[in-house]
C-alpha cells in the first residue's frame, strides 16, 4: 500500500464504480462513496462509507473536502448513455463537465492533487485505425464523447499551473458481473448490450434489437471491445499507485478482441442453453443508433505496459458466464 488510501470515489453506486470500491476495500484502501443515487444504487456500495452528494451542488462538496482528507479521487461519476446524450446534450454538459469542473475546483482549494478520471472510447470517433492507440486523433461523434474529451482537456490544463496528477482511463464496453453473482449491472432502463440480450433471454423483455446491419463490418453489425469489470476495477487501482501531482497519463482499457453483435448474441446462446436447446435468444434487425460507429478496438499496449495491467477475466466467455448467474439471480436488479 502507498500513499494513498483515502479516496474519494464519485459515482461509486454506480456499475464501474461499485466494482472498484469493493476492490479498494478488499485491497485495504479507505474509500468513501459520493453519490447522488440518480443512477447508482445504494445497495451497491456495501461496507464503504457513503455521502449522497451531487457535483451540481458546489458548497456541499466544498464542505465535503473540508471535513475530511482524501489522498486522490476517483470519479466515476456521469452520465453515459450515448443516446440520451444525443437527445439531452445539455444534461450531459451540466453533469460531466460542470460537474467534473465543480469537484476539480473543490479538491484543489483543499490540496487534493490527485485523481483518476473516467473516459471513454467514445473520445476517438468513427476510428481511423484500428486498433485505436491513445494517440488516435479525438474526434467523438456524440455528445457523450464530447463531454468526457471536454473533461480530459480541463485535466490537461490543469498540470503545468496547479499542479494536478491525473490518470484518465479510457473504458472500451464495460461488461461482466461478479463471480460471486452479488454486484452487477443494473441501469433503467437498460440499454447496453450485454443485459439486454440476457434479460431477452429470461423473458423480462421482449427481444434484443440489433442496431444496424449493413455496417461496412463482416457480418454487417457493429464490433466492440468487451472489457470485464473486475479487468477494469484492477486497472484502477494499478492506476492509483501510478499517480503523482504533476503528473499526466492516459490509457485504453480493452482486451483487444471485437465482437460484432451478432457474434455476442452466438456466444450468449451457448451459455445461456439456448443452442443446446435448438433454441433462439429473441433478437430482431433495427435500423442503426445514432453516434454508434462502426467499430471500436483498443490497444491497451500502455496499460500492460506501463501499468503491469493484464485483461486476465476478460474472455466473452467468461463476462457473459457472469452476467447471466448475476440476471438469473437478480431478477430485479438491486431492488431485490
Ligand atoms: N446494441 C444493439 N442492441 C442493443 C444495445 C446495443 O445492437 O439493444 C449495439 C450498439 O449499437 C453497439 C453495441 O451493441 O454497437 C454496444 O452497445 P452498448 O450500448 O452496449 O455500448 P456502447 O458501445 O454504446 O458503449
Amino acid at each position: 500500500m502507498s500513499e494513498h488510501k483515502k479516496i474519494l470515489v464519485t459515482g461509486g453506486a454506480g456499475y464501474i464504480g461499485s466494482f472498484t470500491t469493493r476492490l479498494l476495500l478488499e485491497e485495504g484502501y479507505q474509500p468513501t462513496v459520493l453519490d447522488n443515487l440518480s443512477k447508482g444504487h445504494r445497495q451497491a456500495v456495501g461496507e464503504a462509507r457513503f455521502i449522497k452528494a451531487d457535483l451540481l451542488n458546489k458548497p456541499q462538496l466544498e464542505s465535503i473536502f473540508r471535513e475530511d482528507s482524501y489522498d486522490a479521487v476517483m470519479h466515476f461519476a456521469a452520465l453515459a448513455s450515448v443516446a440520451e446524450s444525443i437527445e439531452d446534450p445539455a444534461s450531459y454538459y451540466q453533469t460531466n463537465v460542470t460537474g467534473s469542473i465543480n469537484l476539480l475546483e473543490a479538491m484543489l482549494d483543499c490540496g487534493v492533487k490527485k485523481i483518476i478520471y473516467s473516459s471513454s472510447a467514445a473520445v476517438y470517433g468513427n476510428p481511423e485505425e484500428t486498433p485505436i492507440p491513445e494517440s488516435h486523433p479525438k474526434n467523438p461523434i456524440n455528445p457523450y464523447g464530447e463531454t468526457k474529451l471536454a473533461v480530459e482537456r480541463i485535466l490537461e490544463e490543469a498540470v503545468e499551473p496547479l499542479g494536478l496528477g491525473y490518470v484518465s482511463l479510457r473504458y472500451f464496453n464495460a461488461a461482466g458481473a461478479s463471480q460471486d453473482g452479488t454486484l452487477g449491472e443494473d441501469h433503467s432502463p437498460e440499454t447496453h448490450l450485454i443485459p439486454r440480450i440476457l434479460l431477452a433471454a429470461l423473458g423480462q423483455i421482449p427481444q434484443v434489437e440489433i442496431f444496424g446491419t449493413d455496417y461496412p463490418t463482416p457480418d454487417g453489425t457493429c464490433i466492440r471491445d468487451y472489457i470485464h469489470i473486475l479487468d477494469l476495477a484492477r486497472a484502477h487501482i494499478l492506476a492509483l499507485e501510478a499517480l503523482s501531482p504533476g503528473k499526466a497519463k492516459v490509457y485504453n482499457l480493452g482486451s483487444e478482441r471485437g465482437y460484432s453483435v451478432r457474434e455476442v448474441i452466438a456466444v450468449a446462446e451457448e451459455i445461456t442453453g439456448f443452442s443446446a436447446q435448438g433454441k433462439k435468444i429473441p433478437a430482431a434487425q433495427a435500423p442503426r443508433r445514432e453516434g454508434d460507429p462502426e467499430v471500436l478496438l483498443a490497444s491497451s499496449d500502455r496499460a500492460q505496459e506501463e501499468l503491469g495491467w493484464q485483461p486476465k477475466k476478460s474472455s466473452l466467455e467468461k463476462i457473459i458466464h457472469s452476467a447471466w448467474k448475476w440476471h438469473k439471480e437478480h431478477p430485479g436488479g438491486f431492488a431485490e
